[in-house]
C-alpha cells in the first residue's frame, strides 16, 4: 500500500513536471481554468460566498496565452501553488478537480492511484514497464501550476501571474546562484519550445531595469494588503527557497 505520508517516495515517483506536463494536458486547457477561491466547489459560481469582493481579483490574473507572448515583471513574494486533475472525456471535453495532496496537503485518490501504479512499475526496477505505467497512469497525474505576485511592468500593475513549475524552478536555480530575486525584473516568455524551455526566465540586467515608479509602488502597497491565500485556491509554497524570501523588502 502506498504510504501518502513518505515524501521521499512521492519525490521519486512524481515527474519531471514540466516535460510530461506538456504531453500530459495541453497548455492551453490548464490556461482555461480560472482560480476559484480556497474551498470553492468546483462548477459553482465565484465568489458567491463572498458577498461583493473588495476588488475585481478576476482581472487581476494573468497568463501568457500565445507562442511569443511575454511579460516582463518585478516578483513580489512567495508563489502559491494550485493542483489539478485533467480528465479527458470521451466527447473530448475536460473534467477538472482540484487536488486536495496538494492545495490542502490532504489526501487524494488520483494521486494515490498514480503513485501506486508507478510505485508498483518502479519496484521491478524496468525501465520499460516503468515507462509504461506512467503511459497508463497519466490521467491520475496531477498538473501544477504556479501564481506568482508581480507588478507588471508594462501595465504598471499589481497582478498575479500564473506560470508554470520550470519557472519556479528556474527562480530556485537563479537564487542558489546568488540572485537577489526580487530586486530586478524578469522576462518570462512563452516559446512553445519542446521540454523545459516552453517557458524562457531572462534576468533583466539592473542597470537596465527602471525603478518603481510612485504608481508602482501604491501597487505593491495594494500587493501587501492582499490576502493571495483568498484569491488562489492553492497553498503557499512555503518548502521551496523561495520561502525563504517572503520577508524581503521589495526596492
Ligand atoms: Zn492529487
Amino acid at each position: 500500500m502506498f504510504d501518502p505520508t513518505d515524501e521521499q517516495l512521492i519525490n521519486s515517483l512524481l515527474p519531471d513536471h514540466e516535460s510530461d506536463l506538456t504531453w500530459n494536458t495541453p497548455h492551453d486547457i490548464i490556461d482555461s481554468v480560472q482560480v476559484s477561491p480556497k474551498g470553492q466547489k468546483e462548477g459553482t459560481m465565484p465568489y458567491s460566498q463572498w458577498g461583493e469582493p473588495a476588488n475585481d481579483f478576476t482581472s487581476q490574473f494573468f497568463s501568457l496565452k500565445h507562442k511569443g507572448d511575454k511579460i516582463q515583471f518585478r516578483l513580489l513574494g512567495v508563489p502559491y501553488k494550485d493542483g489539478r486533475h485533467f480528465v479527458q472525456n470521451p466527447d473530448e471535453s475536460w473534467t477538472v478537480t482540484p487536488c486536495s495532496r496538494i492545495n490542502d496537503k490532504g489526501e487524494c485518490n488520483s494521486c494515490n492511484q498514480y503513485m501506486e501504479m508507478v510505485g508498483k512499475a518502479n519496484r521491478t526496477g524496468d525501465k520499460k514497464l516503468i515507462d509504461q505505467a506512467k503511459k497508463d497512469a497519466r490521467k491520475y497525474k496531477v498538473t501544477i501550476s504556479f501564481y506568482f505576485p508581480v507588478i507588471s511592468r508594462e501595465e504598471a500593475k499589481f497582478v498575479i501571474f500564473k506560470s508554470v513549475p520550470s519557472i519556479k524552478d528556474k527562480f530556485e536555480d537563479e537564487i542558489k546562484m546568488g540572485s537577489d530575486v526580487m530586486k530586478s525584473d524578469w522576462i518570462v516568455m512563452r516559446t512553445e519550445k519542446p521540454g523545459s524551455d516552453y517557458y524562457t526566465l531572462k534576468h533583466v540586467d539592473s542597470s537596465d531595469t527602471p525603478p518603481l515608479t510612485d504608481d508602482e509602488l501604491k501597487e505593491v502597497e495594494r500587493y501587501k494588503k492582499t490576502d493571495l491565500s483568498q484569491i488562489v485556491s492553492g497553498s503557499k509554497d512555503d518548502e521551496g527557497d523561495l520561502a525563504a524570501e517572503a520577508n524581503v523588502e521589495v526596492e
